[in-house]
Parts: structure tokens; sequence; C-alpha cells
């Protein structure tokens, strides 16, 4: 017996951890195409309010992970193809390993932005401990950051690097920041926490080109307005790594179709974590990747579990101002109603009926965040 998990991010480690606990005699292979070094990719972006160096956040070396799991772990090595028929996955380099198993964790792809000028190459991406490594050798020597996305990881770096003292410009189309994740109005008290700390936040517009300047660079951005900057980081989204799991033949949609028990259209074949789509949600965040491990660890080991998704809210850690939220699914019928003022505020979406669907806290509301928890229906599972 043989398994085989492609990916050591935290899906990846979870699953060989979670396994572990259930089966300590079945071979364990993984394959990573980074340093493969055990880390919490959420502590990136408040690696400057913690003082932490990207070092600090090495939980684990590889050599270290395999001993812990007794497990083979091959780094800096991606697989290139999956042979479904065969059972076996190609290494770059053209090693073959078979599989009884196969654990697909192979996380999301950042979305590269489309930037024209003569230093488009510079723009940083952050989406593991190596590009943030890379980064933060830029940004340490960096006075001044322009950052793209108003999302959750391009405000969580806005706020961490104007703490660490950067002059911080944070960019995104929208009219105001987490645009997919909470409404208008706690958005508005997030956008305004964020300029009373120093962070420069431009709506409505976004970067078209990056040159070389005198002493940096230079953004131009869609209003004709230019921002100079030491260096720049996009943060525009992610997309499931789907490209193998397609090429072999597996149902993709969003993202890698999975049942409740984490099963591909093959049945050796399972997925987790930010390349997945569990029943028709890609919830790219830990807490339904460790709730999909919990479930794959002894479902791998032979005791087939079906997966428990609980509404798992999304914190934002923006110190100033820190948001809890559950997004209701688009289209569901019903209203935002507020309570609080100023940076702490309570929203619930309910329908006609009353039902609560989606909420949002921000500030010392956050508090607040179990009891909303707890009036929501579980996603899947009881
Ligand atoms: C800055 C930042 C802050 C965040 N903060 C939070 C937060 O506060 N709360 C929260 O819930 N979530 C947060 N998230 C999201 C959360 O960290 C991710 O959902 C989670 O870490 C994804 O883990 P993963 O193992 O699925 O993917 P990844 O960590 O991306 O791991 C994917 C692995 O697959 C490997 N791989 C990919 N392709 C191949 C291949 N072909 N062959 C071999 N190996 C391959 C990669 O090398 C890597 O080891 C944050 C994300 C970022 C970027």
């Amino acid at each position: 017996m043989s398994i085989v998990i492609i990916g050591t991010g935290l899906a990846g480690y979870n699953t060989a951890r979670e396994l572990r606990k259930h089966d300590t005699q079945t071979r364990l292979i993984l394959v990573s195409a980074d340093s493969g070094r055990s880390y919490s990719k959420p502590m990136l972006s408040t690696g400057y309010r913690k003082q932490q160096t990207p070092g600090d956040l090495v939980q684990g070396t590889p050599e270290a992970m395999a001993e812990q799991l007794d497990a083979r772990i091959i780094t800096g090595t991606p697989v290139e193809a999956i042979t479904p028929h065969a059972a076996t996955v190609t290494l770059a380099g053209g090693e073959v390993l078979a599989y009884d198993s196969l654990v697909l964790a192979a996380g999301a792809d950042p979305i590269a932005p489309r930037l024209d000028g003569d230093a488009a190459d510079a723009v940083f991406q952050v989406n593991d401990l190596d590009q943030y490594e890379r980064f933060r050798a830029a940004a340490d020597d960096a006075h001044r950051v322009l950052i793209m996305g108003g999302g959750l990881v391009g405000c969580e770096f806005a706020n961490d690097l104007r703490e660490a003292g950067c002059e911080v410009d944070l960019v995104f189309p929208e009219s105001a920041p987490l645009p997919r994740l909470i409404p208008q109005r706690p958005a508005e008290a997030l956008h305004a926490a964020l300029e009373n700390l120093g962070v420069r936040v431009h709506t409505g517009v976004t970067l078209e080109a990056v040159d070389a300047g005198q002493g940096g660079l230079v953004g131009r951005l869609s209003d004709g307005r230019e921002l100079a900057a030491d260096a720049i980081l996009a943060a525009i989204g992610l997309q499931p790594r789907t490209g193998l799991a397609r090429a072999a033949g597996l149902a993709v949609h969003h993202g890698i179709r999975v049942d409740p028990w984490l099963t591909t259209s093959d049945p050796a074949i399972f997925a987790l974590g930010d390349c997945a789509e569990v029943s028709g949600y890609v919830l790219p965040y830990v807490l339904p990747l460790t709730n999909a491990a919990r479930a794959l660890g002894p479902t791998l080991a032979g005791q087939r579990t079906a997966v428990k998704y609980p509404v798992m809210p999304v914190t934002v850690k923006t110190s100033c101002c820190q948001v809890v939220a559950w997004p209701p699914e688009e289209g569901t019928p019903g209203e935002w109603h507020f309570d609080g003022d100023g940076q702490d505020l309570r929203g619930e979406f309910r329908d006609a009926e009353g039902t609560l669907h989606g909420f949002a806290l921000t500030g010392k509301r956050i508090r607040e965040r179990l009891e909303l928890t707890r009036e929501m229906p579980p996603l899947l599972g009881d």
C-alpha cells in the first residue's frame, strides 16, 4: 500500500498528520513543487506586526516533517502528470511513483495582473513562504509600497506594512474593501480605519502599468494618476490549481470536484484545500481544509468518513479594524440590517421569515461571532 500526497501546504501536511493518527504503517510520500517547509500561511500577512522574519515562520523543515510523519518528502519537484489507469504520478525529472490512493492538495495560483510598462515583471505576488521570502527581501528596504487588490490579502498586507512604517498605497477597482466578503457599511468602516492608520486607499481604479522611474518604480493608474513605489505587491485573487486533474480526465468545475468523502471522479484520487470544490463549495481558507483533512485521514486509513462543514466565518486580521464575516450565498433573498456605530458594527443578512443567511462583524463586535455562527445551519453534515 502506498499513499501519495501532492502538496506540502496546510492541506497536504494536515492530511498526513490525520492519516498517521489512524494508520502508522502505510508508505506515505509527499511531493512538493516548493521548498516543503511547514508553515502557517495566514502568518505571512502579519509578519511585520509580530516582528517575525520569514525564517521565524518555519514550523518544520522537510527533514523534520519526514521524521514526524514517517514519510518520504520530495521537495522542489513538481508533479507533471497523473496517469489514473496506471495509478502513477510522473515527477519533473522523470521519477514515476505508484499509488493506491492519491491526494491532490496543490493549492491555488495567485491571478497574475496584466500590466503594461518596462517594469511590470517587478511586481510581487505572495501565496507561499518562498514568495514571501523574496518579497520581504525587497520590502524590508522599501519605504513606499503599492498594493493591488482590496481583498483579505491586500488589506492585511496594507495594514501590516503600514504598521512597519512603510508608506502604503492600496489600489482596487471596487468602491470599498473586501467586496466579496462584506457589504458597503462595514466595508466603509474598514476603509476609514485603514486611512486612519495612514494607508492611502484608492477606490474605483486599477493599476495599468509599471515603469522604472528615478530611484524606484512608477505605477500608472486607470485614471491617469501616477504613484511612486519601491515595491509593488499584487493580491488580486486566486485560481484553484486544476491543470493536473483536468489533464488526467478528472471532473473539474471552479475547483477539482469532490463529493463529501473528498473523492474525485476517480475513486482512488481525493482532493482538498484551495484546489478543491467540495460539494460545490470552493472555500480557500484554513478551517475548511482542517475539517476536510480530519475526514480524509480516516478515509485513507480505510474508515470512509464524510466531511463536516459547519459555517466557518472568515477572519480578516486587519488590526486597525478586525472583520469576521460569512457572506450570504449569491442570489439569496433578504436584507442587511446593521447595529452599532463607527468601527464597531454588527450586520445580519436575514430573509423575510427572519432566517439568518450571513453576517458581518467589525471592530469590537467581532466578539459576537459565536452567537451568529451557532444560529446558522451547517453547510455539510450535521
Ligand atoms: C497572506 C495570506 C493570508 C491568509 N490568511 C488567512 C486567514 O487569516 N485565515 C484563513 O482561513 N485563511 C487565510 N489564508 C488562506 C489560507 O492560508 C489557504 O486557504 C491555505 O493555506 C491553503 O492551503 P493549501 O494547502 O490548500 O494550499 P497551498 O498552501 O498553496 O499549498 C499547495 C502546495 O501544493 C504544491 N504544489 C502545487 N502544484 C504542485 C505540483 N504540480 N506538484 C507538486 N506540488 C505542487 C505547492 O508547492 C504547495 O506545497 C491566507 C492566505 C494568504 C496568502
